[in-house]
């Protein structure tokens, strides 16, 4: 009996193993064995180029491909020897890494799992190449453009920047059938007229103006249909569609023109978990593209999935709102109930974000992070508070006799609450949630 159920088990393991393809087993298969180990948005080129060492002593092909404005080396790895050839490139924004580690925990995963079934068909049926951080100096100081303060992604004709050279070169002289183009989008993207972020929004982009139909851009629909189906089962209504519009000058729409038609991939934010989760989600998304595309299975699927996904929404969302506290503005001693809508800026985990009043009045926008200011008096520490002013915000129960005209009233007066840099750092609790 024992004996029995030890076989049964085994035929399990070795059947989820064969076969572990379903986007639940995906995403188990990265919390196991992905390799990147800090958050995307503290890599930088060093840190990129240790996780390369890492994909060479796995036995992968990473080659150096190029060179950036400031001599950084520009990389690309490839696996698998079928016939149908997909690029991949991330990070030509330099503030936009997350798919880069995606890239690597795919690379990782692909070449440790060679010999199982799954990951044979795969290296069968395609071969992939990819580079990941497109533009190294931009990522080094975590900013959009190269270090001619060129978007690169602007480049694509006009080729005055040498990672945008390179990518061109890179694509004609392989002539891929499939193009993936990573990056991030802002975290406050709304998917829809909705109060969610969109975390991952997709675009099957055209190759010219008119929008005209062709196979390539029909099967990119199927297989971000694909991609859709995967990621609803762990971010359902936070996927979204990126904005159609033709761009005369980006890489997307004229790989897209020259041949290579391509699927753009921007991830957002996701209010609750780190970046790590969102790199789970590119691979997920990843590996099932190379799936389908592999077992042939896109073809199942439809269109439609991808072409009713919510468009990507701005202006909805905001980090942080606080509702109906009374803003007092020292110069004259004078309340005034109004909301107070804070966003914050985007840097690299490893800094701190400045926090921005963005908004002071009645906001109809939704906070990621909403509280119940309607017991409170506030004051800035920086004066007054308007839109522009850092959000450095002293909160008093409005049951305290305060005068708000003394020199330093954070000393003579010490608050319940202080909010600074978008967290708390006196009293968190005290203003409570809504
Ligand atoms: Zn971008």
């Amino acid at each position: 009996m024992r004996f029995v159920s030890t076989l049964a088990l085994g035929a399990l393991i070795f059947a989820m193993q064969t076969f572990s393809q379903t986007p639940a087993q995906l995403a188990e298969i990265w919390d196991k064995e992905h390799v990147t180990n800090k958050l995307p948005s503290n890599l930088r080129h060093q840190d990129l180029k240790l996780y390369l060492d890492g994909l060479l002593k796995l036995g992968l092909k990473v080659n150096e491909v190029g060179r950036s404005n400031a001599n950084r080396e520009i990389y690309q790895i490839e696996w698998g020897k079928g016939p149908l050839k997909i690029f991949l490139w991330s990070q030509m924004h330099g503030d936009e890494p997350t798919a880069t580690s995606a890239l690597i925990d795919m690379f990782t995963v692909l070449e440790k799992n060679r010999d199982q079934e799954w990951a044979k068909r795969i290296a069968e049926k395609v071969t992939i190449r990819a580079v990941p951080m497109l533009n190294p100096d931009g990522a080094e100081v975590f900013i959009r453009r190269n270090l001619q303060g060129i978007d690169i992604n602007r480049d694509a004709l006009d080729l005055k920047t040498p990672e945008g050279r390179l990518l061109k070169q890179l694509r004609d002289s392989w002539q891929p059938e499939i193009g993936f183009n990573l990056h991030n989008q802002q975290a406050l993207t709304a998917a829809g007229q909705t109060d969610k972020q969109a975390a991952i929004s997709f675009l099957v982009v055209y190759g010219d103006e008119a929008k005209t139909p062709s196979d390539g851009h029909e099967r990119n629909k199927r297989i971000v249909a694909a991609m859709i189906q995967a990621l609803n089962q762990f971010i359902p209504g936070h996927i979204a569609r990126y904005d159609d519009e033709w761009t005369p000058t980006a890489f997307g729409d004229n790989f897209s023109k020259w041949g290579t038609p391509v699927i753009l991939i921007e991830t957002g934010g996701l209010h609750g978990k780190d970046e790590m989760y969102l790199v789970k989600m590119n691979f997920v998304a990843m590996m099932t593209a190379l799936k389908v595309v592999a077992d042939g299975t896109e073809k199942d699927f439809s269109p439609s999935n991808y072409e009713y996904l919510p468009s990507n929404s701005g202006r909805r969302l905001m980090n942080i709102v606080f509702r109906g506290g009374t803003v007092i503005d020292v110069a004259t001693a004078a309340g005034a109930a109004a909301d107070i809508g804070i966003n914050l800026e985007r840097r690299r985990a490893a800094f701190v974000a400045p926090a921005m009043v963005r908004a002071v009045g009645s906001i109809s926008m939704r906070g990621l992070d909403e509280y119940d200011a309607s017991n409170f008096h506030i004051v800035g520490r920086i004066q007054p508070i308007k839109p522009g002013n850092f959000a450095e915000l002293l909160f008093y129960k409005r049951d305290r006799q305060i005068d708000w005209k003394v020199p330093d009233i954070e000393k003579e007066f010490p608050p319940d609450a202080i909010l600074s840099l978008g967290k708390w750092i006196k009293g968190a609790g005290v203003v409570p949630k809504r």
